[in-house]
């Protein structure tokens, strides 16, 4: 009898010893886990790092323009962006720019379009500039504003 007890023993030690094993394994995998999370959120945190670092050396190059003012295409703009109601003077402006825009002729497609100087030439024929010089004049602001910056 006492042999058959300590035979029970054993064996409840052995379980109890298998299944803290168990136990264990489990916590090992859970744990692997998590350092496998941490590391991807380690990586996430190193990009957003990067992007505000990116930021941050672009914020002295580009200060954030002037408010526009209202009753101007800017202004009126403006609002679209800030999600406020649209004033009057504004509603206006954008009418009257539109009402200009119509009237003007269609653009003349030149040897110099695609240029900066492609885009003057537009101007000065009072007519719309070509996808490509407002492209060009797009770019040659960004250029300037950038060059003015560093200066
Ligand atoms: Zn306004
Ligand atoms: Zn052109």
């Amino acid at each position: 009898m006492a042999y058959a007890y300590k035979g029970k023993e054993a064996i409840s030690a052995e379980l109890a010893a298998l299944e803290v094993a168990k136990q264990n394994r489990a916590i090992r995998q859970a744990e692997a886990r998590v350092q496998e999370k941490l590391k991807e959120l380690q990586a996430m945190e190193a990009r957003i790092n990067a992007r505000i670092e990116a930021l941050k050396d672009k914020d002295p190059a580009r200060p954030r323009r002037k408010e526009a003012k209202c009753g101007t295409t800017a202004g009126y703009k403006r609002h679209t962006v800030d999600g406020t109601p649209r004033c009057q003077p504004c509603k206006d402006a954008v009418a009257a720019a539109t009402k200009i825009r119509r009237r003007r002729k269609k653009s003349t497609i030149r040897p110099q379009c695609e240029t900066y100087a492609g885009y003057m030439r537009h101007k000065r024929a009072a007519e719309q500039a070509c996808d490509a010089c407002k492209k060009a004049y797009t770019q040659y602001m960004r250029d300037y504003r950038e060059r003015k910056a560093a200066a």
